[in-house]
């Protein structure tokens, strides 16, 4: 979850007395590279998944669940690989908020080949193998969005107590022991965070009302050592949430790409941007929090308010005296600006002028340099003794200080230094689902709907207004079943080649689009499988699919994950979400309170493990979900690739997509 410098972390005021500081070098370091890289290309499309992975100890004798704060020493063994053969590793490991997270991605990106898309599920059954390798026998690598009921009394092996005057985060639920261990980072953020804000984070999430839950629901929270500040900030009929851990200890899976250049990069971030809602509702996994039933079924929101470090006045509470500016968003949240196109740009862009003024100055474009100076609104929240002077030629600490923990809906990254990484963006709104069969499911249909919008030369672009909207209505219950979403209807361009009657739009070039008739509401069913006019994202990749060159064993893998999305799309399927709700509420254990005791956490995380191993539940995955995933590439395959590899010697050499976890 972001850069990982070394050091000694400085307090609060010392880092904020270095704002300036960071920003300034930030800048200056990011305009070096800009010059340096901003003709950098490459010739194929490299991406990779990122998966966060939660470690569970069932006690089978007393029907517990805990989460297992051993992620320290199993992350040690797992990099030994990495730090041995730094070349050649087949899956690579980063440390994560938590002492119960681990995360992995391959080691190695995957590249232009149809057949690459076969080696993703194969790759991360190999982590969750690493991983349950170095594992006690009633220990298992679980890859669940949120821990039921993370927070709740004994929820940890071993036992943590919080202290709420005290410490890093001061939470009543979740001792600072819970966060990672073996970097200062983490820490250092979170009690950041809350002494920027002036106040600890207040998370609240709508309750989900059942007939038997309290009404007004409005917890004691003095018995959990309150002094009265969380009794001000929790909000009647919400499950209340006081620390960063409830968020950023959240799991998700995200995709990182590789562009051939920069300006593919910035279209393939806005383009993909208005699928942020639609993968969230469509990943939807997390209904339950601090051991209550939501009315949600999404972390997105739990997290961007667990590092809301916005004070009383840049929440536009108090008038600005301290702080500069009115900041509409928590870091964490979705953009605020096109990289590719100021029309739909239409949602509030608060930006540093000055900064703004200093890249254009350097020759940086109008929406580029807006963006980097929204970036740079933001204070530095961590910041280590031994980074404050850099080589601005070479580091870009500073940049990737605040970069990093603008964490966003999509991320637009420029390539590190020293390596021969390229321009890329992240996707990061899925989330994390039980089975390597669902993620590599996910993963896949995102990076075909990259290849799509891009042979095809489509436009996803809605206003962000919109897609704010969408994203509001993505986190709700059942939003898959529930909601209509805006979207964009006519997506051709004056570029793209003939594959349909449709009609061809202008882009947005320019001027603020009033052309309503752009968009339309849809249901998710309709946004993958068309409605009228609108082909449908599934029958545009399977248009792509069919010119292509593919084996027929990716061939049938691919297959196997469009029937998994157009499942869950149509309905057919439950998402993770709906599956866990009605696990609980058909529970005998429950008591339709809206809580989720231990007995039905035990269980009900028993028969996700049992799903992860294979033992398919058909209201969420049929037992014929089976895909050919292969840990190499057919022979005949391999001869076209080391053929291109000729062609283009940088293949071979590629190491991480992702310099920061
Ligand atoms: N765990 C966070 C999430 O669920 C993401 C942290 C990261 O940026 O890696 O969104
Ligand atoms: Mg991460």
């Amino acid at each position: 979850m972001g850069l990982l410098s070394e050091g000694s972390p400085l307090s609060w005021e010392d880092t904020k007395s270095h704002a300036d500081h960071v920003r300034t070098h930030g800048i200056i370091q990011f305009l070096n590279q800009f010059k340096k890289l901003r003709d950098r290309t490459k010739d194929v499309l490299y991406w990779g998944d990122e998966v966060e992975y939660m470690l569970v100890k069932f006690d089978h004798k007393n029907r517990t669940a805990k989460l297992s704060l051993n992620a320290l020493p199993v992350l040690d063994e797992l990099q030994k690989t990495e730090k041995e053969h730094p070349d050649n590793h087949p899956t690579t490991w980063r440390p994560e908020y938590a002492a119960y997270m681990v995360e992995g991605t391959p080691g190695k990106p995957y590249g232009g080949m149809m057949a690459h898309f076969n080696l993703v599920e194969s790759n991360m059954k190999l982590r969750r193998e690493e991983i349950r390798k170095l594992l006690a026998a009633d220990e298992y690598p679980m890859s669940l969005t949120a821990f039921p009921r993370l927070g709740c009394g004994n929820f940890t092996d071993p036992i943590t107590k919080p202290t709420p005057t005290d410490g890093a985060s001061h939470s009543l639920f979740y001792a600072d022991q819970v966060i990672f261990q073996g970097h200062p980072r983490f820490r250092t953020l979170t009690r950041n965070i809350r002494q920027r804000r002036g106040q600890k984070v207040a998370i609240n999430v709508p309750i989900f009302k059942d007939k038997n839950t309290p009404s007004p629901f409005i917890e004691d929270l003095s018995q959990y050592g309150d002094n009265g500040e969380s009794a001000k900030a929790a909000k009647p009929d919400h499950i209340y949430m006081d620390c960063m851990g409830f968020g950023m200890g959240c799991s998700c899976l995200q995709v990182t790409f590789q562009a051939c250049n920069i300006t593919e990069a910035r279209k393939l971030y806005d383009q993909l941007t208005p699928l942020c809602p639609i993968m969230l509702a469509l990943s939807a996994a997390s209904p339950i929090y601090r051991g209550y039933l939501s009315d949600l079924d999404t972390r997105w929101t739990v997290i961007s308010q667990s590092v809301d470090d916005r004070t009383d006045e840049e929440r536009g509470l108090k008038p600005l005296k301290e702080n500069k500016f009115v900041i509409n968003k928590s870091r964490y949240d979705s953009i605020d600006s096109y990289l590719s196109c100021s029309a739909y740009s239409n949602i509030k862009l608060v930006y540093d002028k000055d900064i703004f003024e200093k890249l254009k100055s350097e020759g940086i474009d109008d929406l580029l340099a807006r963006h980097i100076a929204h970036l740079f609104i933001r204070d530095p929240i961590s910041l280590f003794s031994e980074k404050i002077n850099q080589n601005d030629e070479e580091d870009t600490d500073h940049f990737e200080n605040i970069q990093s923990t603008n964490w966003q809906t999509m991320r637009f990254k420029p390539p590190p230094p020293h390596s021969n990484i390229g321009w890329r963006v992240e996707f990061r709104p899925m989330e994390v689902q039980l089975t390597d069969f669902e993620n590599a499911a996910y993963t896949v249909f995102l990076v075909l709907m990259t290849r799509v919008i891009l042979t095809f030369e489509l436009n996803f672009i809605i206003p962000l207004s919109n897609v704010d909207d969408n994203l509001r209505r993505a986190f709700k219950r059942d939003a898959i079943r529930e909601e209509k979403f805006c979207f964009r209807k006519d997506l051709l361009t004056d570029d793209s080649p003939p594959i349909a009657e449709q009609c061809v739009i202008d882009c947005c070039e320019g001027k603020t689009c009033t052309q309503q008739d752009h968009f339309t509401q849809m249901s998710i069913d309709e946004i993958i499988h068309g409605k009228d006019d609108y082909p449908g994202l599934i029958p545009l990749i399977d248009k792509y699919i069919d010119m292509t060159e593919i084996d027929v064993d990716t061939r049938c893998t691919i297959q196997q994950y469009l029937k998994l999305i157009s499942d869950r799309a149509s309905g057919k399927l439950k998402t993770t979400a709906q599956w866990t709700r009605d696990f609980v509420m058909s529970h005998a254990d429950y008591k339709h309170d809206s809580v989720v005791p231990e007995s039905v956490n035990y269980d009900l995380l028993m028969k996700c493990a049992q799903i992860t191993d294979g033992n398919f539940d058909p209201e969420l995955l049929p037992v014929s979900a089976k895909s050919k995933t292969s840990d190499n590439i057919p022979p005949a395959m391999r001869k076209v690739d080391a053929y291109l590899n000729k062609k283009n010697p940088r293949n071979g050499e590629m190491t991480m997509l992702n310099n920061s976890t």
